[in-house]
């Protein structure tokens, strides 16, 4: 049986830094599954359309059918290397948008298990633990302040040149957050046995040395 570790939490709470790194320690496969739904995002703004329930059928089809492919740290949308383009603030709303459509969610919960690969895989996102792997034997919910995670968010985009306000990134991740928590759908809960990480204080090095600690207990 292929072993899961899942690590959900909020936007910008630092799961794919830490999710991947424990990846990388581990030698384990590794899911970025907010990927998924930026991607999907993308793909059905370039076919024109609205980001809705109207338009559910159709996003939900390209979801099914996404041509993607992940390479180390790159991301190729059919043949097109779409790794900036779905990091920007915008994309991750888009993203939040086409998630909280059921046939969206649905249409991606195969390609989702098709990660799961000996020797492992480290999962990150909002349902790992809730709905795509609930036997994972080690599910973390990380969570930081509002305050930190926007401040992380502005230093990360100020590296990448791109100017924000950290009050701006504050609104858009606490408006991406309350829109996640309450769809009807996967919201975004910690699953009931899921271990919980605050790391507002915590280097990303403690993080992943807890984590691998749980794992290893
Ligand atoms: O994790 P990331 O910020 O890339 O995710 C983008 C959006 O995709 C989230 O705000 C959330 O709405 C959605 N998402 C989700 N379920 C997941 C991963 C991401 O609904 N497992």
């Amino acid at each position: 049986h292929v072993p899961v570790i899942c690590v959900d939490g909020p936007t910008a709470s630092g799961k794919g830094t830490l999710a991947s790194r424990i990846a990388q320690r581990l030698g384990w496969h590794y899911l970025d599954s907010g990927a998924l739904y930026r991607l999907t995002a993308l793909a059905a703004v370039q076919s024109g359309l609205s980001l809705d329930a109207g338009h559910e059928a159709a996003i939900a089809r390209m979801a099914e059918r996404l041509p993607v492919r992940f390479d180390s740290e790159r991301v190729w949308l059919d043949g097109v290397d779409v790794s900036d383009a779905i990091r920007t603030e915008a994309a991750g709303m888009n993203a939040s948008r086409v998630s909280a459509l059921p046939a969206v969610r649905a249409a991606l919960v195969s390609l989702q298990h098709s990660f799961r690969a000996l020797p492992g895989l480290v999962a990150d996102g909002r349902d790992m633990g809730t709905v795509i792997f609930p036997d994972a034997p080690l599910k973390v919910y990380l969570t930081a302040s509002a305050a930190q995670r926007a401040e992380r968010r502005h230093r990360q985009l100020s590296a990448k040149g791109i100017a924000t306000t950290i009050d701006g990134l504050r609104a858009d991740l606490e408006a991406r957050d309350a829109r996640d928590s309450q769809r009807a759908v996967a919201p975004l809960v910690p699953a009931p046995d899921a271990l919980l990480l605050d790391n507002s204080e915590q280097s990303i090095d403690q993080s992943v040395q807890l984590v691998l600690q749980w794992w290893e207990d």
